[in-house]
């Protein structure tokens, strides 16, 4: 570790949190009741939030939707808007000191990991979605020759975007970016868990010179706050990322409120798919154990199932034991810190039942399966592995978003495709084999929003979309699918008049 890295610990109560809503370019509160926020490291008090009311989120639509009037952010050249989230996106860069600092005292990631991956993603999406602004268009259609037919795009009006806590910033700008590129205006409601970053990131739209109110930040609980922005009559349209649970209640409000369309980014429980001519097992234990430790687990795609074959299933396991015995937990303000608390005690909770219940119905626990002792007043999960499941075992159908990895085992190719698949999510799949016809094969008939052959993770590649499949999800997030489901299409047929009639 370089001493750089090391450099950039800080003190947790140095950092000065932004406080409320953010609503016509600037902080406010409302009269709203406050929220308490837990800093996940310690558990200790990190400070308070507003809980909006429906009333709240009215004003915050309301002026989301004069501020498109009164901008004429949705009617100005592309270029513009596409400068505008270019210097948004420099900003975000060059504040990364304080971005990263307030991203890691509130929440599960590591100051590294916000410096070297959540900061610049973040900036990196939005500058991506600002190129998208002027290089998608409608289309003119073959029609009879006395006509003309056109698919004419245009912007919704105010979008309604919904976040978890497990990327506070990075999920954010999968949201705002493409919304705001396409010139329509934004209401976000962060996770209540892991409200203050978002805040920042709208102080510096404004810097860049978005007109106040076109993006707009609602805090709040999921029940109230979102429920009441997903119901709102002139939000037109939803994206939403969090639990599938979530997301079905997501789809009927807006079904019922509207008939808006949603986007819903959803959980997952990704399987790892070994054969047997994988390769090095020493490469692919350290891939598959950062496919599930990552974030201790807080991961919509982590690779939570291994399917392997059965001739190198016990060498691989052992090696992926000793590759996550070296994992130690730390703070997430300490510069060397690479694995980070779960989020809450309720979260906490949820996975120790996961693998209480999983042993329970008779898997075997191989490694973990319990809390690391420190640092104090976080939830520190040991990276877990369970053998001995079936397609009925907790672990195996739920996602539990922590540290744990089920093992299968196979023989035979169609086998091992068979248990990749999942009876609800579809998110993502990693393929690991050094025939390509075989990862051809598997990809084809494995149903995932994303398939990830010989590697696992994404890389900066925003022109690939991501998401899932089944209960993982509908459409797009990232790529130009993202861009043009920001976008609604209207169909026009113009007569042209003969040379008689003119
Ligand atoms: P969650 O569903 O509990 O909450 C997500 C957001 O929805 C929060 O802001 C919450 O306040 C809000 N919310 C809760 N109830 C609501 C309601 N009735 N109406 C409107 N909004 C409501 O999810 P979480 O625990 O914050 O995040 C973890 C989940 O997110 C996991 O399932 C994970 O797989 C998923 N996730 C998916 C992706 C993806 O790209 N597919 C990415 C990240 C996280």
């Amino acid at each position: 570790m370089n001493a750089d890295t090391q450099d950039h610990g800080f003190d947790p109560e140095d950092v000065k949190l932004p406080q409320g809503h953010f609503i016509d370019g600037k902080l406010c509160w409302l009269g709203d009741d406050g929220l308490e926020v837990m800093r996940p490291s310690d558990g200790r008090l990190l400070g308070s939030i507003p809980d909006a009311s429906a009333d709240t989120v009215d004003q915050a639509v309301r002026n989301a939707q004069a501020a498109l009037a009164s901008s004429g952010w949705g009617r100005r050249p592309p270029r513009e808007r596409a400068r505008i989230l270019r210097r948004w996106a420099d900003l975000i860069d060059a504040d990364i000191d304080y971005l990263a600092q307030l991203e890691a005292v509130g929440s599960t990631r590591p100051i590294h990991d916000a410096r070297a991956h959540e900061i610049p993603f973040t900036a990196e999406a939005i500058r991506f979605f600002a190129e998208c602004a002027d290089k998608y268009s409608g289309d003119v259609v073959s029609t009879r020759s006395d006509s003309l037919g056109l698919i004419v795009p245009e912007p919704y009006g105010v979008v309604g975007a919904i976040a978890p806590w497990n990327f506070p910033l990075s999920m954010a700008s999968w949201k705002c970016g493409p919304a705001l590129a396409a010139g329509n205006a934004i209401v976000l409601k962060p996770s209540e868990l892991t409200p203050f970053s978002t805040l920042r990131m709208a102080e510096l739209a404004i810097r860049a010179g978005m007109p106040a109110g076109i993006f707009n930040v609602v805090q709040g609980r999921g029940t109230t706050a979102g429920a009441a922005l997903v119901r709102h009559p002139l939000v037109r349209k939803v994206s939403f990322t969090g639990s599938t649970a979530t997301g079905a209640a997501v789809m009927t409000d807006a079904a019922h409120h509207g008939m808006k369309p949603v986007t819903l980014e959803l959980g997952g429980k990704s399987p790892q798919l070994v054969f047997g001519d994988a390769g090095d097992v020493k490469t692919l234990a350290g891939r598959i154990a950062r496919g599930f430790t990552s974030n201790a687990g807080q991961a919509c795609v982590a690779g939570t199932r291994l399917i392997v074959h059965a001739s190198v299933a016990e060498e691989l396991m052992s090696s992926i034991i000793e590759t996550t015995k070296s994992i130690a937990p730390g703070l997430t303000w300490d510069g060397a810190t690479r694995y980070g608390p779960l989020i809450d005690g309720r979260q906490a909770g949820k996975v120790d039942q996961a693998v209480r219940a999983s042993v329970a119905a008779g898997a075997t626990l191989l490694a973990g399966g319990a809390f690391f002792d420190g640092p104090r007043g976080g939830h520190y999960y040991r990276p877990t592995l369970l053998t001995n499941v079936t397609s009925t075992t907790p672990a195996v159908c739920d996602e539990i978003f922590g540290p744990v990895l089920t093992v299968q085992t196979f023989t035979d190719d169609d086998e091992g495709i068979a248990l990749a698949g999942h009876p609800i999510y579809g998110l993502a799949a990693g393929i690991h084999t050094g025939s390509i016809d075989r990862a051809l094969r598997a990809m084809r008939q494995v149903a995932a929003g994303t398939v990830w052959i010989n590697r696992y993770g994404r890389s900066g590649d925003f022109i690939i979309p991501t998401g899932g499949f089944q209960g993982s999800g509908i459409g797009k997030d990232l790529g130009r699918q993202a861009f043009e489901a920001c976008l609604r299409y209207k169909s026009v047929l113009v007569d042209v008049a003969s040379p008689a009639a003119t």
